[in-house]
């Protein structure tokens, strides 16, 4: 990972040497000992480099504009100084009153929403703060109750969360905080009408975090909308891809391709795989071609429900699938670590959705291969992504 610090900032000074001496620890940020605690859990001991710029940064109550990929350890970068700020607000109170919602993170997928949530979780167990996660496809009715109880971090997709809104199951008079994590990808999913509707009913002083693994013009015109005078925190190149990961192309006669995918998996004995598809039938015809030769594989794609994504990708956690099979939206935000390799079936056709891919291998600074196959018909894909890369 290329640490190129687009700090102009005489604020962001102690962050840049952070990132110089990765000897810097958790411990200097002056976090409170319950999140300390609750790092040490974790078992994390130094930041990673968006975090060591992103916590000093946040933690004095400037607006931010990270550039970060998943995989970087941004939620933490985000979590961590949201966490610490709230600290005195908590309180062991059982009245909904005394736990307004504080600070709001919007996601643009389940999975990202559930995975930042059980980050917030984490890092907040050993304080009285609660949090909660609200997304669409499953039943408002449990989400409702925890709202009203009141807590103080909530994490959710736009829609949802407009939904509980105007069942007044949750008031966002007193947010403090707002985080849009993965905006590029909010944007590309048509959700500026619901971001616009939900900034208008938040407090005017407020601090925003926003985060976006690419920084197109509509996202720094995004940025100017809602951000005052924020501070560019950039880790890996935008639109650059990650320098441990090793990128191979293979061009194959269509018709070949699935069993050039099942090939490669067998031949490097792959265990934890994610297989790009651009198609949801794709994804399943590959899917179940694998799963008739003996590979474990699932798929996962917009048209299966929430539990049937959710148990696909705690099966694939678990070991229990070795392939999971997925298009770009059901995949974007999980949170798998130390995943050696991805493979693209398909070129995507948007070259950025081939950073995102490829970004979860090598997570981490962890080393990992990107595989892809193509067909004559997808020279103009490749090249597109070669632009892009510039490699
Ligand atoms: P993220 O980019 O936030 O999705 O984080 C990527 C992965 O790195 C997650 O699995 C985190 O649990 C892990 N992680 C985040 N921060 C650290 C850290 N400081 N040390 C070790 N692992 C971390």
């Amino acid at each position: 990972m290329s640490d190129t610090p687009n700090n102009n900032d005489a604020n962001n000074n102690d962050a840049v040497a952070a990132t110089e001496q990765p000897t810097v620890r958790f411990a200097d940020f002056g976090l409170a000992p319950e999140i300390l605690r609750a790092l040490s859990d974790q078992g994390y001991v130094h930041p990673t480099p968006i975090q060591a710029q992103a916590i000093p940064v946040v933690l004095k109550g400037r607006d931010v504009m990270g550039a970060a990929q998943t995989g970087t350890g941004k939620t933490a970068g985000f979590s961590l100084p949201i966490i610490q700020l709230l600290m005195e607000h908590a309180n062991p109170s059982m009245s909904p009153a005394r736990h307004p919602v504080r600070a709001l993170v919007l996601t643009p997928t389940r999975e990202l929403a559930v995975q930042v949530a059980e980050n917030v979780k984490a890092y907040s167990r050993h304080t009285p703060l609660r949090s909660t996660v609200v997304f669409g496809g499953m039943d408002m009715k449990p989400q409702t109750e925890t709202l009203r109880r009141g807590v103080e971090i909530v994490i959710a997709t736009p829609g949802r969360l407009l939904d509980h809104v105007e069942q007044k199951n949750i008031s966002l008079g007193q947010v403090q905080m707002l985080v849009m994590d993965e905006a590029d990808r909010m944007l590309d999913m048509g959700f500026l009408p619901d971001l616009q509707r939900i900034i208008n009913l938040l407090p005017k002083k407020r601090q925003n975090l926003m985060f976006s693994a690419t920084f197109s013009p509509e996202i720094k015109k995004l940025a100017n909308t809602f951000l005052t005078d924020p501070l560019t925190i950039e880790v890996a190149r935008s639109n650059a891809t990650a320098d441990k990961v090793t990128q191979v192309v293979y061009k194959v006669d269509d018709e070949h391709k699935r069993d050039v995918v099942e090939h490669i998996i067998r031949q490097r004995a792959l265990k934890q795989v994610i297989v790009f598809s651009n198609t949801k039938i794709g994804a399943s015809r590959l899917s179940r071609h694998l799963e008739q030769r003996g590979i474990k594989a699932s798929a996962i794609h917009g048209d299966k429900t929430q539990q049937e994504r959710m148990a696909a990708l705690d099966a694939f956690k678990k070991g229990e699938v070795e392939v999971l099979v997925a298009t770009d939206v059901a995949a974007r935000g999980l949170d798998i670590s130390d995943l050696p390799c991805v493979i693209n079936f398909d070129l995507p056709y948007n070259a950025e959705d081939y950073v995102h891919r490829i970004g979860r291998t090598g997570r981490a600074g962890a080393s990992g291969d990107a595989i892809s196959v193509y067909s004559d018909k997808d020279e103009r894909l490749l090249s597109d992504i070669e632009k892009l890369i510039k490699q």
